[in-house]
């Protein structure tokens, strides 16, 4: 398995975005980012996508766009949609149409920033999803950078804080979407899960004080997703993308906070009679499994069987634990940065059946 370094969902001047897709891609360049995926509000952008280098280091920009109806208020039920062959923002007013011609059209969807409560400081609203009815969808935004914000800014000088010290303010995906994602885990559907930036590099002028808060390079070294493909990539932007769009519609990846320290080589897999799947992947009870999990450094391991703690480990680099009990396993890994427990590492479940 070879593993690339993703990250999602950011927005450019062709919607609420400071910078350019050019801008991304400087900026993606001086990280460690394998791959970038720009998703503007209800336009999908067309002539970006393919390789940017410099010197050594190459990124693979592709272009998806974020979806949501923009008569409806408040604006909820944002859809990040990737990999679909045309313009989908004409079908936002009904989210399971939308959904539904995502597919058809070859692409994916994830509910966007599942639980985004509204910060009064800054005049923004609620724009949770709400439309749970909805089916045939990809996955969820487990974990989204500017979500988890909204909920540490109950005034306006919280929010000149983070905007200098943007690295205290990532500590987890919000409860409440993890709770829901094992709901939906636990109703028999595949949901993946993605952690996403949602990033937007604005300007921020307060009197004498200027300054481009949280800019896309910050957000490149913080939540990613990373994803586990069967070989490397081999630098054809179209043959890459599709490798890429395999591995997230698998669940063939995981969400790294990257900034307390790299989650690069983290995996989670499952050995049974048959063989051994990687996250994201089903495998028989019948005749016992052993779940094992990597890290690549010590960290509080967590391992989940639907929605529940069943083990944790402390400071550990692996684990083990042998079932036969069929169920939806996940491992959430925590490590301790700037003075707190924060979540480093949030596998996609394997699927004991
Ligand atoms: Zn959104
Ligand atoms: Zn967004």
């Amino acid at each position: 398995m070879h593993e690339i370094t993703i990250n999602l969902h950011m927005h450019t001047r062709y919607s609420d975005g400071s910078g350019t897709h050019r801008d991304i891609a400087a900026a993606a360049l001086k990280t460690g980012v394998d791959v970038v995926i720009v998703t503007d509000h209800n336009v999908l952008v067309q002539g970006f996508e393919g390789y940017y280098k410099e010197k050594t280091r190459k990124i693979l920009m592709l272009v998806g766009e974020e979806v949501h109806d923009q008569a409806r208020d408040p604006q909820k039920n944002h859809l990040l949609v990737f990999g679909a062959t045309r313009e989908m923002a004409v079908f936002a007013d009904n989210a399971q149409n939308l959904i539904n011609q995502v597919r058809e059209a070859g692409g994916l969807s994830f509910l966007a920033h599942p639980d985004d409560p509204e910060a009064k400081a800054f005049n923004e609203t609620d724009i949770s999803w709400e439309d749970w009815s909805v089916q045939n969808y990809t996955g969820i935004e487990l974990w989204n950078a500017l979500s988890e914000l909204k909920t540490v800014v109950p005034t306006k000088l919280h929010g000149v804080f983070y905007a200098f010290f943007p690295a205290f303010v990532a500590s987890q995906p919000i409860p409440k979407t993890i709770a829901k994602w094992d709901e939906l885990l636990a109703g028999g559907q595949k949901v993946v899960a993605i952690g996403g930036s949602d990033a937007h590099a604005l300007h921020m002028n307060m009197g004498p004080l200027h300054r481009v808060i949280f800019p896309y390079e910050f957000h490149f070294r913080a939540v990613n997703t990373h994803a586990l493909l069967p070989g490397p990539l081999s630098g054809d932007a179209t043959s890459d993308k599709s490798l890429v769009y395999k591995a997230l519609a698998a669940g063939h990846c995981f969400i790294g906070y990257d900034l307390p320290a790299s989650t690069k080589g983290f995996r989670f897999t499952a050995q049974g009679r048959e063989g051994t799947v990687i996250m994201g992947d089903e495998i028989p009870a019948k005749f016992g499994v052993t779940l094992q999990a990597r890290l690549p450094h010590h960290a509080e391991i967590r391992l989940v069987k639907d929605g529940q703690v069943i083990q944790t480990w402390k400071n550990q680099l692996a684990c083990t634990h042998i079932t036969t009990e069929p169920g939806v396993y996940r491992i959430e890994a925590y490590r301790q940065y700037l003075g707190r427990k924060r979540g480093w590492i949030y596998s996609n479940p394997i699927y004991v059946r």
